[in-house]
């Protein structure tokens, strides 16, 4: 559940679980160990650990050796107290103690007991298990580089439940990318909670702009994506980068949060608008073709009308590319969940829909201005509608659906862009002769 760091630390526990001789299932009904990989950004999020919990008890009544164990920031958060709700599960294992994930079943296998572990100890780097690598068959795939933050934003659990900013060393960094190369890996998506904040605390002599030029010389890899960046840490060396890799690929998720002064300092984010604003002017200088996603929250505790119209405006001005936009809910033990003034459910609901209207407009828009452009699209896989179709992103980021039996996953084809709706854009492949289709190297054999 959660965010791409859960994705990837999902990928390490299985592959730290692997010389126990558990493999991945697809069957939960038929699994001798069940592991949620939680998330407590949202209210929401929460919520769903225990509805999914709920729908595991009978299971366990009926094979009560099946190990159920429950990690990432809710378990952090939780500890022994999930035990109260949830009675059933066998671990609890927090942030930190994901590579302790194995020693912790095994001794459940052995003593038949419950075990929590949210000890704040962790090793010195994020987690990363080299082998075994299970192939997934997908051309991308995330690699953490940092974890935790520093910034303790007002409304957020991460400082808390993920700790502070640890960098990984750019060695080991670079050998993992090399690997999935090797293993047909056409894209990365460099991530960590703060990644412009790379290297600025560890001393490994690397900040962010360099590590991406090192990515950037990978041989055989062709796209760079990163998220998620920090508006104060979004340096002129950075943004510069955006010319000088040219695998890394035009876009940017910028969350800004709030159009209003007064939000952002509340929300303790260390910018202010016109700041923000001066980075996005910044990077559509260097990079005309960017495209900017961004996080708003509506109402945040104290947002007056003034303060959303603040955020419309900013919103309007900037005319982002995509928006990810969440109605503000108190999480546990952060500054923002003691302050006074909360904004109505009813007024957050309706700011909710003036933003999203708004900003399906902006998208729409951005997508059909993309109509009968020829677009180098990374194939990722079959299209989901339609029979011999495929689907891929942009190097902006935008999905890609297209007719084609011949095309591999992993490749990039040109394609022309016909059709264009609020979410995806419909495209014809062109240049059959184009060398990409020479299939000749790399690529997963796609049965269309
Ligand atoms: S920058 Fe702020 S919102 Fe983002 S992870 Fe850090 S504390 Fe949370």
């Amino acid at each position: 559940m959660g965010c791409q760091m859960n994705v990837y630390d999902s990928e390490q526990m299985l592959r730290l679980l692997a010389p126990l001789n558990y493999r991945p299932t697809s069957r939960p009904d038929k699994a001798d160990l069940i592991v949620l990989n939680t998330c407590s950004i949202r209210e929401k999020a929460e919520h769903k650990v225990y509805s999914l919990l709920g729908r595991l008890v009978r299971m366990k009544q009926q094979r009560p050796d099946l190990i159920i164990g429950v990690g990432g920031c809710v378990a952090q958060q939780e500890g022994y107290r999930l035990f109260e709700r949830a009675p059933h599960v066998d671990i609890v294992f927090g942030t930190f103690a994901l590579g302790r994930l194995h020693s912790l079943v095994q001794k459940v296998e052995d003593q038949k007991k419950q075990i929590v572990d949210i000890n704040p100890r962790r090793e010195s780097e994020p987690l990363y298990v080299k082998e075994p690598i299970f192939t997934t068959g997908n051309a991308t795939a995330f690699v953490t580089i940092m974890q935790g933050c520093d910034n303790f934003c007002s409304y957020c659990v991460v400082p808390y439940v993920r700790g502070r900013e640890v960098s990984r060393n750019p060695k080991g960094i670079l050998e993992e990318i090399e690997g999935l190369v090797e293993n047909d890996i056409s894209e990365v998506t460099l991530i960590g909670q703060n990644v412009n904040a790379y290297g600025q605390k560890n001393g490994h002599g690397c900040d962010f702009p360099a590590l991406l030029e090192y990515v950037g010389d990978v041989k055989g890899l062709r796209r760079i994506r990163f998220t998620t960046s920090h508006p104060k840490d979004l340096s002129d060396r950075l943004i510069e980068t955006f010319c000088r890799v040219d695998k890394l690929a035009p876009h940017i998720h910028l969350p800004v949060q709030s159009g209003s002064d007064r939000m952002l300092r509340r929300m303790n984010r260390g910018y202010t608008r016109d700041f923000y604003l001066k980075k996005v002017a910044k990077l559509r200088n260097v990079r005309p073709d960017i495209a900017i996603s961004t996080d708003i929250i509506v109402g945040f505790p104290g947002e007056e009308r003034v303060d959303f119209e603040a955020t419309l405006d900013l919103v309007r001005k900037v005319g982002f590319d995509s928006l990810f936009l969440f109605k503000y809910s108190d999480r546990p033990n952060v500054p923002a969940a003691k302050f006074s003034n909360k904004v109505p459910e009813a007024v957050k609901v309706e700011r909710f829909s003036t933003l999203l209207e708004i900003q399906e407009k902006f998208t729409l828009k951005k997508n059909k201005a993309l109509v009968r452009t020829t677009q180098d699209v990374l194939v990722e896989g079959p299209g989901k509608r339609l029979p011999n179709q495929l689907t891929g992103r942009t190097p902006c980021n935008r999905i890609v659906n297209f007719p084609d039996g011949m095309a591999r996953v992993g490749r990039i084809v040109p394609v022309r862009i016909v059709e264009a709706f609020s979410h995806s854009l419909l495209g014809q492949p062109v240049g059959r002769d184009h060398e990409e289709y020479s299939g000749e190297d790399g690529g997963i054999s796609h049965a269309a």
